[in-house]
């Protein structure tokens, strides 16, 4: 085994911290894989991203800033006092455990007059193995042992390496690499272009785990890649939707004829059974959420007939005396993380199942819609509580709006569309119009809500000061891979949010503009792009002080939210990437564009 020094991950954190473009960050982390032994290069591209495992591994490190506190306070003999002002002060445990750590060396020199003393270099295995372990250290006496762990790794790094490892703890690494940049860094270094990057995207939009694949690629090149197939226990990223406002638009998309289905409005989950009969569920950000939903798990296991599969679909809450379909937010109560068994009685849950990627042994994902659609109704054993989502074939605008009322009439959000044709196959990771959406309520100016980033904020005035009281939102640019500001939001939130705000942004507050942010106003406070919002306003505008969309319609205009509300709905099921994006907020505003010319046309019409 061939072992590399930390210190030159360290090198590479230091180079990509120093740019914000996204070209030079590739042509970093490629002149790393090309050097990187083979066997760490999983651990080396898990510790870029800023964790140890795939997102999908419930395992966190769980240390919390006290006891990080604790332990530079261990490590460098300073009175735990004397961090936690330094932290105040500096607003970064890295900072504090860096600065810390070289005033200790610097001391030691001085006394002995003969240099630091030699330290062995610690190596990328033994970083990530002490982290592994206080990650997986839990219950009675753990707080103890990470406590010991962390000092004890941090006494053999130098101080730019504490700077990271007490980052990597914290979880804020914020070097603000996607990861369709280490897919093309890993594209070049292994295959010499970025030829082999739709070959490499397909496996990680089936496995989700970028990890694993450097080690194929470094190992066995791209033909390692090529057999790449779903697999039980490992999530695949969402296929999603694009949306249209009309039902003629979106049956001249299709070809005349489409096949539609309720568009529930619940949580969607990935459910796996692997051939050893574990169940594993994964939300739409591909994290495990088997605590949440232990019976929803029940539910698959006993009405899906197949040994392993992967299916998809929506969990709904029920009203438990109704019997009718609950509104998104009743589910969010089993985020919560304690009393999931309280909210299992108040809120019960039932399955509508819209989707088969997987079943014993097959892969589904390029099979036609009609083919999956059959399947995964031959291993449904449909109840109330487990169904396939209620579906209709239509061919004119007619009967597409018709069930579309239905569909609202029952409580869902609208309608998805799905393509029935030969290559209406299943796009893991993408946002195509092999299904297209239609909500309610596209038919008014931006009825539409909208799921904004926050990436700044404003410290209140007046009843809200010393609170944070404005939030600064951005919409998400995938092309350049940036976040790019539409409105400040004040509005819409609950006293008791207001007071809460600054706990929850606190672990992303940084002290300058995030690099992937692109922002013409300077917030009181930067944010790492992290929390996800649903927001309604009243119009998209042009405005010379946003970026998102800048140049699009008019040199120097960028777009702009006219009076944006808070919905209420914290979309924490959605990563900072899945937020709307700049071009849907174009596209929104040439809709709205186009209907001011256009007669108003009846629901019913
Ligand atoms: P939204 O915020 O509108 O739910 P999204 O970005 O989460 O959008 P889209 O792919 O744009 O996802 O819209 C489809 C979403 O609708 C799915 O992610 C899923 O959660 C939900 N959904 C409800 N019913 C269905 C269905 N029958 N087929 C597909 N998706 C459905």
């Amino acid at each position: 085994m061939m072992s590399l020094p930390y210190s030159e991950l360290v090198d590479v954190y230091d180079k990509l911290s120093s740019t914000t473009r996204r070209l030079e960050m590739t042509e970093i982390l490629v002149g790393f894989f090309k050097r990187c032994p083979s066997d760490v290069i999983d651990k080396a591209v898990y510790l870029t991203q800023g964790r140890l495992y795939p997102d999908f591994v419930p395992l966190e490190l769980g240390m919390a800033d006290r006891l990080i506190i604790r332990s530079i306070s261990q490590a460098v003999a300073a009175p735990e006092s004397e961090v936690a002002a330094l932290y105040k002060k500096l607003g970064d445990l890295g900072n504090v455990a860096e600065y810390l750590l070289s005033r200790g060396r610097k001391q030691v020199t001085l006394h002995f007059f003969s240099g630091p003393p030699s330290r062995a270099e610690i190596t990328v295995d033994q970083v990530y193995s002490v982290l592994d372990r206080i990650a997986r250290s839990q219950g009675e006496g753990s707080q103890q042992e990470k406590l010991r762990l962390l000092s004890d790794l941090l006494r053999d790094a130098s101080p730019r390496e504490a700077l990271y490892i007490i980052r990597t703890v914290s979880g804020v690494m914020r070097l603000g690499i996607a990861d369709m940049t280490i897919i093309d860094a890993l594209s070049i270094a292994f295959t010499g272009s970025k030829e082999a990057r739709e070959t490499i995207e397909r496996a990680y939009n089936l496995t989700s785990d970028l990890g694993t694949i450097a080690k194929a690629l470094a190992t066995g090149g791209l033909a390692a890649l090529g057999q790449t197939r779903p697999t039980p226990g490992r999530p695949v990223r969402p296929m999603l939707a694009e949306r249209l406002s009309t039902p003629e638009e979106i049956l001249e998309k299709m070809g005349g004829k489409c096949a539609v289905e309720y568009k529930y409005d619940g949580e969607r989950v990935q459910i796996h059974r692997g051939e050893d009969g574990k169940v594993n569920l994964f939300s739409r950000r591909l994290e495990n959420i088997n605590g949440h939903y232990p019976d929803v798990a029940k539910l698959a296991s006993g009405g899906i007939s197949s040994r392993s599969f992967i299916v998809e679909g929506e969990i709904i809450a029920v009203d438990q005396t109704t019997g009718e379909m609950l509104p998104f937010q009743e589910l969010m109560h089993r985020r919560r993380k304690y009393g999931v068994e309280e909210a299992m009685q108040a809120y019960p849950a039932a399955l509508r199942l819209f989707d088969v990627l997987y079943v014993d042994g097959k892969d589904m994902t390029l099979e036609p819609y009609p083919v999956r659609r059959e399947a995964l109704r031959c291993i449904t054993m449909e109840a109330e509580t487990i169904s396939l989502a209620t579906q209709r074939v239509v061919g004119n605008p007619r009967s597409l709006e018709e069930f579309f009322e239905e569909a609202i009439s029952e409580g869902c959000e609208g309608l998805v569309a799905k393509s029935m044709g030969a290559s209406s196959v299943y796009k893991a990771g993408a946002r195509g119009w092999l299904w297209i959406k239609y909500k309610r309520d596209y038919k008014s100016e931006m009825q539409d809500s909208v799921d904004l980033v926050a990436v700044g904020a404003y410290w209140g005035t007046g009843r809200r000061a010393g609170n944070i009281g404005t939030l600064l939102l951005a919409a998400y640019d995938p092309e350049e891979d940036m976040f790019r500001t539409v409105c400040k939001c004040s509005t819409g939130f609950s006293d008791e949010e207001i007071r809460n705000m600054h706990s929850v942004f606190e672990r992303s507050i940084i002290g300058h503009r995030h690099a992937r942010v692109d922002s013409k106003l300077t917030p009181d406070i930067w944010l790492t792009p992290s929390k996800v919002l649903e927001i309604r306003g009243a119009e998209i505008t042009l405005s010379p002080i946003h970026t998102c969309g800048m140049g699009a319609i008019r040199e120097g205009a960028g777009f702009a939210i006219r009076f944006p509300r808070f919905t209420g709905k914290w979309r924490d099921e959605k990563r900072p990437e899945d937020a709307t994006t700049v071009q849907e907020i174009v596209e929104m505003y040439r809709r709205q564009l186009k209907r001011v010319d256009e007669p108003v046309r009846s629901k019913n019409a």
